[in-house]
């Protein structure tokens, strides 16, 4: 009886073939239907905080629910709450895409269900890894001297990066720990990006260790004083390690002297960390190389093809040219995930922090196949075009300034009729902001420059033509004629 009552349970635990067939075939439907008409969205969600967790069950049910019901909830209670960052109108921190080859790659990715961790957990997801990051690196201009690995997030890049210049330092601090040790230093500037300092307090560096050293009138590194700092840190004792320059800062995009740097690092033998999570993506076309010369010279880079190369959030590539320093910082193989093929593959499990990792190449390999690289580089081109086009229309009228250069596709202004206080000029720009987001258009962020608030409009999203991004200066003019009357 035991064995019978045993035999009759259904196994299928799962939904049915027939349930997912019908709401998979439903989903896609439902996906082209948003990513065609995102139009009719809002970009910006307009829920207030808490409105969507009241909608929702405070307890988890206990009986099976009908996928109907729950697809119900997701367009009615989800989707409200969701701020649009696939819109053309996407305007605000920088604009991206998941583009459709990517979609296609996240639902067999999930199918899949591979753990990337080593080879032999999945040789396809390790050796795609390996041949799309090729790809990539020249698709960018690097030498092949680079290695790369796909993170979630440049944040964790940048992290195993400073991980590695610690490694780098010669300190056994991976053995023995910091105690004893002078204070270790690393410098970047003060327009880089917040990650940079998590990663130092972390690392057990420490904020106050961490040099953020000034800028010039265009939001670049001075190398005089980072030089300066280096060698007052090495007469007061300390080790110093790694410096970070960015290419595309966050706030202004500004790219900071790569190939000084370079030689600083060169002359002090320091780690040389580059953060183009953005702005590395233009390195795809030749005529843009020039900005990032001596890039080359970087003993790693993170570029996040998830930020301006069309592929869905996460993919953030760190490329490293000491990939020996990266796994004696992080290698450390259990018994239980040594594997015959040890020696002749690449466990990528050794080069960072996770262990399970998810198949994340498969994305960016459908990306590049599906476009090509001539596609992604007009592309490209063509919002730096744009951003170039409005950039001579802001400075043409006379309420609005240009707070930075635009070296991107992103631009930093503001409105600022004369006769007005610094005060009232923050005021009426944050003022200006909110009614430009409120009308549900575009979405637009900001940032402090010099203490002036300023609007940052970046341009990024595969679908954006100019007559999105003309909309934006429109709406802007007419909420700043409103503002100021
Ligand atoms: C966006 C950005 C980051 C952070 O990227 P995540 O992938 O979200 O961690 C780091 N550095 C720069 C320069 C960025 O623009």
């Amino acid at each position: 009886m035991e064995e019978k009552s045993t035999a009759q349970i259904d196994h299928h635990f799962d939904i049915k073939a027939e349930t997912f067939s019908q709401w998979a075939h439903k989903a896609v439907d439902w996906i082209i239907n948003y990513l065609e008409n995102m139009n009719r969205y809002p970009v910006l969600s307009s829920v207030a905080p808490g409105d969507i967790r009241s909608k929702l069950p405070a307890m988890p049910p206990e009986q099976e629910e009908s996928f109907e019901k729950i697809f119900n909830d997701f367009e009615k209670i989800i989707i409200p709450g969701i701020t649009h960052w696939n819109h053309p109108r996407f305007f605000a921190y920088f604009s991206i895409t998941g583009a459709y080859p990517g979609v296609i790659a996240e639902m067999l990715s999930a199918a899949l269900n591979v753990n990337a961790m080593l080879w032999k957990t999945s040789p396809s997801a390790t050796e795609l890894e390996e041949v799309t990051l090729n790809w990539l690196r020249q698709m960018l201009g690097l030498p092949e001297t680079f290695d790369a690995i796909i993170n979630d997030t440049a944040s964790v890049g940048s992290l195993c990066a400073m991980a590695a210049a610690r490694e780098y330092a010669g300190l056994h601090i991976r053995e023995k720990g910091m105690a004893g040790l002078p204070a270790l230093t690393i410098y970047t500037s003060n327009q880089a990006h917040s990650s940079i300092e998590k990663g130092a307090i972390i690392l057990g560096i420490g904020k106050d260790n961490v040099r953020k050293i000034n800028i010039n009138d265009r939001f670049e590194m001075r190398t005089e004083l980072l030089t300066a700092a280096i060698e007052k840190d090495i007469a007061a004792g300390k080790k110093p390690i790694c410096i970070i320059g960015t290419i595309g800062t966050t706030s202004t995009t500004s790219i900071d002297p790569i190939e000084r740097i370079a030689d600083i690092c060169e002359h002090y033998n320091l780690w040389f960390h580059i953060d183009a999570a953005y702005g590395g993506a233009a390195a795809i076309l030749p005529e843009y190389r020039s900005i990032f010369s001596g890039w080359q010279r970087a003993d790693s880079i993170i570029v996040n093809p998830h930020k301006w190369l069309f592929t869905p959030i996460d993919c953030s590539v760190l490329f490293c040219r000491k990939p020996e320093v990266l796994k004696a910082a992080f290698s450390l193989i259990p018994e239980y995930l040594r594997t015959r093929e040890d020696d002749a593959v690449k466990n990528f499990m050794d080069y960072g922090v996770a262990l399970g990792r998810r198949f994340r190449s498969l994305k960016l390999w459908m990306i590049i196949r599906a476009l090509g690289t001539f596609k992604i580089q007009h592309v490209i081109r063509e919002h730096i075009a744009f951003a170039g086009k409005l950039r001579k229309m802001i400075e043409l009228h006379p309420n609005f300034e240009l707070l930075a250069p635009t070296p991107f596709s992103t631009l930093v202004f503001r409105f600022a009729k004369s006769g007005l206080d610094q005060d009232r000029l923050n005021q009426l720009n944050q003022e200006l902001l909110d009614a430009v987001n409120a009308t549900g258009e575009v979405f637009l962020s900001h940032t402090v420059l010099n203490s002036k608030f300023t609007i940052r409009l970046a341009i990024g999203n595969i679908k954006t033509t100019w007559v999105d991004v003309e909309r934006a200066w429109e709406i802007l003019q007419q909420k700043a004629d409103e503002l100021n009357n």
